[in-house]
C-alpha cells in the first residue's frame, strides 16, 4: 500500500510574513491528517526558520535542489548534507525550471539524486515532456531517457528510498493539467519500466502528478491507479487550495 504524499513546491515565492502566515494555516487545517504524508520545500533562505516553526507538526521540510558536490568551490549551491543538518528530509531534483533555466541535463540531475541520498534526502525526481515532445508522439521517449538516466546512475534499489513526479513542462504554472487519462497513461508508463528492472520497487514505488494541480481537478487525479499524490506548485502558497488538496490526496488512500 502506498501512502500518499503531498508536497509544495514553494518555488522563488515568500516572505517571513507571508511563510508565517501560511504556515499557521496550514498547520490549522492539516493538524489532523494521517492518510497522507505532507511536505513543504520553501526557498532555502526560508528553510531553518520554517523547519522550526514546523517541528512537532505532521508537515515535512524539504529544499528545492541541491548540489550534485558534496563541498567545495561551487558558489551558491548547497549540499545534501547541509539540507540534512538543517532537518530537511527531501528535495526537489531535476524540476523542469531548472532543467531549461540552469540547463541541467539527465546526468546532472542523475548526480544530484545520487549526492542527495547519500546525504540521507528522499529525493523528489522530476521528469516530464515539453509540449513539442508530447505533440510529436515523444512523450515516453523524453521520460525514458529522463528516467533512465537515474536508473543507470544510482540502481534501481536507490527508488525504494525515492519519490518521483511527473510533470507534463506544458502542465506547470500554465493552468492547463494534463488529462487524469493522460496523467494515468504516463504514471503506468513510468512504473512498468522501473518494473522492467525490479517489480518489487515498482510496485512500492510513488509516483506524483504535477502540473496545474488544484482544489478542484486533485482527487480526478489521484483516483487513479498509478497517481500517488502530486507535487504542488501555485496551489501550494494558498492554504485553502494545498488543504484541499491534501485531503482529497487522504480520501484517496
Ligand atoms: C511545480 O512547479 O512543480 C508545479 C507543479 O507547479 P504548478 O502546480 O504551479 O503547475
Amino acid at each position: 500500500m502506498r501512502k500518499p504524499l503531498v508536497a509544495g513546491n514553494w518555488k522563488m515565492n515568500g516572505s517571513r510574513d507571508a511563510n508565517s502566515k501560511l504556515l499557521s494555516a496550514l498547520q490549522d487545517g492539516l493538524g489532523d491528517l494521517q492518510a497522507v504524508q505532507l511536505a513543504v520545500c520553501p526557498p532555502a533562505v526560508y528553510l531553518p526558520e520554517v523547519i522550526d516553526t514546523l517541528s512537532g507538526s505532521n508537515i515535512e521540510v524539504g529544499g528545492q535542489d541541491c548540489s550534485d558536490e558534496a563541498s567545495g568551490a561551487y558558489t551558491g549551491e548547497i549540499a545534501g548534507s547541509m539540507l540534512t543538518e538543517i532537518g530537511c528530509r527531501c528535495v526537489i531534483v531535476g524540476h523542469s525550471e531548472r532543467r531549461q533555466r540552469q540547463n541541467e541535463d539527465s546526468a546532472w540531475v542523475a548526480a544530484k539524486f545520487v549526492a542527495a541520498q547519500a546525504a540521507g534526502l528522499t529525493p523528489i525526481l522530476c521528469v516530464g515532456e515539453q509540449k513539442e515532445d508530447r505533440e510529436a508522439g515523444r512523450t515516453e521517449a523524453v521520460v525514458a531517457e529522463q528516467l533512465d538516466a537515474v536508473l543507470d546512475a544510482a540502481g534501481v534499489e536507490a527508488f525504494d528510498r525515492a519519490v518521483i513526479a511527473y510533470e507534463p513542462v506544458w502542465a506547470i504554472g500554465t493552468g492547463l493539467t494534463a488529462t487524469p487519462e493522460q496523467a494515468q497513461e504516463v504514471h503506468a508508463f513510468i512504473r512498468n519500466r522501473v518494473a522492467g528492472r525490479d517489480p518489487r520497487v515498482a510496485a512500492e514505488l510513488r509516483i506524483l502528478y504535477g502540473g496545474s494541480v488544484k482544489a478542484d481537478n486533485a482527487a480526478g487525479l489521484f483516483g487513479l491507479a498509478d497517481i500517488d499524490g502530486g507535487l504542488i506548485g501555485g496551489a501550494s502558497l494558498d492554504a485553502d487550495a494545498f488543504i484541499a488538496i491534501a485531503r482529497a490526496a487522504a480520501e484517496s488512500a
